[in-house]
């Protein structure tokens, strides 16, 4: 008696992934339902089972669909924005700013769809994704048919879709409680990195993913700068600062795992962390070399993944396997490291491993869900083929075959695509509104890029601030009188500073836009070793507003904010058309000058070397205000005996400027 099941594959090349690499040609597969049924020889199966349909392989190879294991992909949107940039510009200055812009239910929704398309294309059949408005990940994953990790992003910013992580906390465990059972998604968390959570929430989502038993999806050393900025901020690398978070009590799936030691290796592998190794992202970011030899030999489960299509560009997991390949090999001098068959296993069994499925997908075995794929490996560019090695097989499909040379695709027993044609997908629809969003992100990012300020606005706290400030200036032969008449009852110091300013002006090529100033004020302090240094950044109005007699300036300052990120990272980010430093060594007061408030400024400038300066400043809000400052500024100079030396009209800026 034969049993009867929806689909027997024949006279195909069957590479089932199993453990023992069991490889039947001609093979067969049967498949009832969702599940596999039987795989073997097709004799066997021709003699056990008989299919509701038959399919004729045509000599192809019949495999298990490819796992992607670590993407985002409703950036399918987003590919090609912005390029050839570091990980924090790119990130911080542009894809978080352009997200919190356009991405809302609908822009996942169509991302989605198009990554969709272009992974069933290339032989994928299960995805790990991690986005915001995951459910709409989900959605429209489970409608074309697609298996996926859905994970939703929590993190400490303010996020496309909540304004603090404490919703979107509740929002991933509302997705997670209504998806738990679903056939095709695997709900899940994704607390985005440990450098982009706080503490608490790296408990939070932990405890989420533990109470409802899934995933939780990371990124964990990706740059050497994270690993160093961890040492100085927690004391310890990356690994063991989340393990003494607990994270690891968690099923987590690791990305990236570029900068980790050996120690850590055993860390991630004594908690049953999957890691998924992202060749092209690593590569284009130049992030490093992810240690994926060392890691499988200490016995991780390292899975391969694209990263999003906006850092790889494309979500091609057939070059991606080729690409662990070939690294893993250049990175250890040695061509025989991560042979062909290994790699091929990173993106289907160990990918599964990996991403805590393996139960149900990764090989072609009796019980595990039919999620399987057809390859033609016949082609030009795959021939001639030989049987004297039996690795030889995964040598062509590693190192030859393309993702077009995928025919066909199945997912839980469904097919996606046959012969090349994909169901429930119209791509010429999807493509014209991808290039709508598009339109709609050029016009913004145009308009943005037209301003610094609002380029400013975009990566800092978001807060404008416009003050004026009063400002008169002289050059000074000696600072002996002026440090003499602060001492004079007329002036009450409220206190005094001394630092050393090191400003690096940023010059634009349309000076309507102002400079911006780059200032690291170092505190000088007797008896202190430590140094004690702030930044900050400031936008100075393109000219002066206004001048009163007797040489006073109203100026404008349009932005003043710390400056949290590096000097490097505010230059590729603004790329300025000059620069220009300027080094000083200043001593402050805020002083009452009969029932007015000022500062006084003494600066010796070093570099380049202008001598002594006498400034009186004061910040105003209104103008009025600044016509009374001004005529009290000018007696507070004169005061100081500083009337008969030389006025200047220019600021440092100018004057340096000259000098050069
Ligand atoms: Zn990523």
């Amino acid at each position: 008696m034969t049993q009867i099941v929806d689909f027997l594959l024949v006279n195909g090349l069957v590479l089932t992934m199993d453990e023992g690499f069991h490889l039947y040609h001609p093979g067969a597969v049967a498949v009832s339902g969702d599940s596999i049924q039987a795989v073997g020889p097709e004799e066997v199966l021709n003699r056990d089972y008989s299919g509701r349909e038959v399919i004729d392989c045509g000599g192809k190879v019949l495999m298990p669909g490819l796992i992607n294991a670590h993407t985002h992909v409703p950036m399918t949107l987003l590919r090609g924005l912005a390029d050839d940039l570091r990980l924090d510009v790119w990130l911080l200055g542009y894809m978080m700013p352009v997200e919190r812009e356009f991405v809302s239910p609908d822009f996942v929704r169509l991302g989605t769809k198009i990554a969709c398309l272009e992974l069933i294309r290339s032989g994928v059949t299960c995805f790990v994704d991690m986005y915001y408005f995951e459910e709409h990940v989900a959605r429209a994953a489970a409608e074309i048919g697609m298996r996926a990790i859905c994970s939703q992003t929590v993190l400490k910013f303010p996020a496309p879709d909540a304004q603090f992580f404490e919703e979107s906390l509740a929002a991933a465990r509302e997705f997670i409680q209504r998806w738990k059972d679903h056939p095709l998604i695997v709900p899940s968390v994704a607390p985005h990195a440990p450098y982009t959570c706080t503490e608490e929430i790296l408990q939070a989502t932990k405890a989420l993913a533990i109470e409802f038993d899934v995933p939780l999806h990371t990124h964990i050393a990706e740059t050497a700068q994270e690993v160093e900025n961890s040492r100085k901020e927690h004391g310890m690398r990356v690994v063991p600062y989340i393990q003494e978070q607990r994270l690891l009590d968690a099923k987590v799936l690791a990305a990236h795992c570029v900068h980790i030691d050996e120690s850590e290796m055993h860390l991630l592998q004594n908690s049953a962390v999957g890691v998924a190794h992202n060749p092209s992202s690593n590569l284009k970011l130049a992030s490093g070399f992810a240690p994926v030899n060392k890691m499988l030999s200490v016995g991780l489960n390292v899975g391969i993944g694209t990263d999003g299509p906006a850092s790889n560009n494309d979500l091609d997991m057939f070059e991606e396997i080729r690409l662990a390949a070939f690294l893993a090999k250049s990175v250890s001098n040695d061509p025989t490291a991560l042979p062909a068959r290994t790699a091929l296993t990173m993106g289907t069994r160990l990918g599964a491993k990996a991403i805590h499925m393996s139960d149900l997908i990764g090989s072609i075995e009796p019980g595990k869900r039919a999620d399987l794929i057809l390859v033609d490996v016949s082609s030009l560019h795959n021939s001639p083929s030989f049987h004297r090695d039996p690795n030889s097989v995964y040598a062509q499909l590693v190192y030859a075959a393309k993702s077009t040379d995928v025919s066909d695709v199945m997912v839980n027993g469904q097919w996606l695509m046959r012969e090349r044609q994909v169901y429930n997908l119209d791509e010429h629809e999807l493509l014209l509104q991808a290039e709508q969003y598009a339109h709609r992100i050029d016009t913004f990012l145009i308009q943005r890029e037209k301003s610094i300020l609002s380029k400013l606005v975009a990566i800092g706290p978001a807060t404008e601030e416009e003050s004026f400030e009063v400002q008169v200036k002289v050059r000074i032969p000696d600072p002996k009188p002026v440090l003499e008449s602060i001492e004079l009852p007329d002036i009450e110091v409220l206190y005094r500073r001394h630092y050393h300013e090191y400003d690096t002006y940023f010059k634009f090529a349309d000076p309507k836009q102002g400079t911006l100033r780059y200032r690291e004020d170092e505190f000088v302090e007797e008896n202190v070793q430590e140094r004690k240094v702030r930044y900050r950044l400031t936008l100075i109005g393109p000219a002066r507003e206004y001048q009163f007699p007797s040489d006073v300036l109203l100026s404008r300052s349009r932005y003043l904010a710390p400056a949290s990120h590096s000097l490097r990272f505010y230059r590729e980010y603004f790329n300025p058309t000059g620069e220009l430093f300027i080094e000083k060594d200043r001593r402050r007061w805020r002083v009452l000058f009969r029932g007015t408030e000022f500062y006084i400024n003494l600066d010796r400038v070093d570099q380049p070397d202008l001598g002594y300066f006498l400034e009186i400043k004061s910040r105003t809000w209104s103008r009025r205000d600044a016509e009374h400052k001004a005529h009290m500024a000018t007696n507070l100079i004169e005061f100081m005996g500083a009337q008969a030396v030389e006025r200047v009209t220019q600021d440092y800026l100018e004057l340096a400027s000259s000098a050069e």
